[in-house]
């Protein structure tokens, strides 16, 4: 278990498009994992490679239902519209509201680099776009509407 360094609103690697994965590799599996650790230890839904300062295009997501992988992820088809809080690892305490399509479609590799289909409603499309967003640079903060809110953590 490695728990890595999550990239803070500011840092230039969040502003950085990923790059394609061409290639399964040893380092990308332990870059999978630490991001699952990661995400997990900082009670996370989703991060991007980008926010570890890895410019490649991966996804973790776990909205409480399964655990995702998205490498290479397009979103292929959206519906409908949801409004709701949002927040960021990469800007803690801190949330905001954005509207996000309530359904998305999207087309990924696996971790053994084998194309698939996910799609997701709610929290889980949320997570989708805000994942995606992050592999070409883009922070939620450009989409809220209103001002930035702090958010309470109960310990
Ligand atoms: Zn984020």
């Amino acid at each position: 278990m490695a728990i890595r360094k999550v990239r803070i609103m500011g840092d230039e690697v969040l502003t950085k498009v990923c790059r394609e994965v061409t290639e399964m590799t040893p380092r990308l599996r332990q870059l999978v994992n630490d991001m699952f650790d990661t995400m997990y230890d900082s009670m996370g839904v989703g991060l991007a490679a980008n926010q570890v300062g890895i410019l490649r295009r991966i996804v973790v997501i776990d909205c409480g239902d399964d655990p995702h992988v998205l490498i290479n992820p397009v979103i292929i088809e959206t519906a409908g519209e949801q409004t709701g809080p949002e927040g960021c690892l990469s800007l803690p305490g801190q949330s905001g509201i954005v509207t996000r399509p309530d359904y998305v479609k999207v087309k990924a590799c696996d971790e053994d680099m084998e194309e698939f289909v996910l799609e997701g409603e709610g929290l889980l499309a949320r997570a989708i776009c805000h994942e995606c967003e992050h592999l070409d640079g883009h922070m939620f903060v450009e989409k809220v509407e209103g001002p930035l809110e702090d958010v309470d953590y109960e310990e």
